[in-house]
């Protein structure tokens, strides 16, 4: 019915989740209709981030340089590292206001049955930040899921003798992605986060 080159863009975002193939037909078409210009900085753009941005050297969030935003900013509390599973748990707990500290972005979170294991995760560079010194507390936000509460609890066991470990109150919808949960709610659970 299509001819190859749109049976082929239909395909690629077909591959985009929450994209099935009605959507992504109806994507191509209207990409086919758009403007020249338009199309192609979207390609550009889909170029740009996969050329461009990195993982932060220090605490694996996404950057253009050698160290992410936060990690490059003096301002920041130097002596709390909140550790999240995504870089996009970073952008949704910096949308509270509510914490000042670092990040730990381990990639993901274990799940043996997917084949993640401590070793997949970036578990090892928070040791050793939390070795190298002067940190007085983690604070563990990790999903609220089996994956992320195991991920925490994994976490909390090697390092509860070498500084405070916290985990986020409880309140975020269980089962959910911190991604999905509101300011207000995330908010709270950062400021009412217990001992682990
Ligand atoms: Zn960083």
């Amino acid at each position: 019915m299509l001819s190859p080159a749109v049976e082929n863009l239909v395909v690629q975002l077909a591959k985009l989740p929450g994209i099935g193939r009605r959507t992504a037909q109806r994507l191509a078409f209207h990409l086919l209709s758009a403007r020249l210009e338009d199309a192609v900085e979207l390609a550009r753009a889909i170029e740009d981030v996969k050329t461009r941005v990195r993982f932060c050297r220090e605490c694996g969030n996404l950057t253009e340089a050698e160290l992410c935003e936060v990690c490059s900013d003096a301002r920041r509390d130097r002596s709390v590292i909140c550790v999240v599973e995504q870089p996009v748990d970073v952008v949704s707990l910096e949308r509270t206001h509510e914490y000042r500290g670092l990040y730990h972005v381990l990639g993901g979170a274990l799940s043996p049955i997917d084949g993640v294991e401590p070793g997949d995760l970036r578990i090892g560079g928070l040791l050793g930040r939390v070795e190298h010194g002067g940190i007085e507390e983690v604070v563990l936000a990790t999903n609220p899921t089996m994956t992320g509460e195991a991920t925490a609890a994994y976490i909390a066991d090697r390092l509860r003798s070498k500084v405070r470990v916290t985990r986020l109150a409880s309140g975020l919808p269980v089962g959910g992605d911190l991604e999905y949960a509101d300011e207000v709610t995330l908010g709270r659970a950062l400021a009412g986060r217990r001992e682990m």
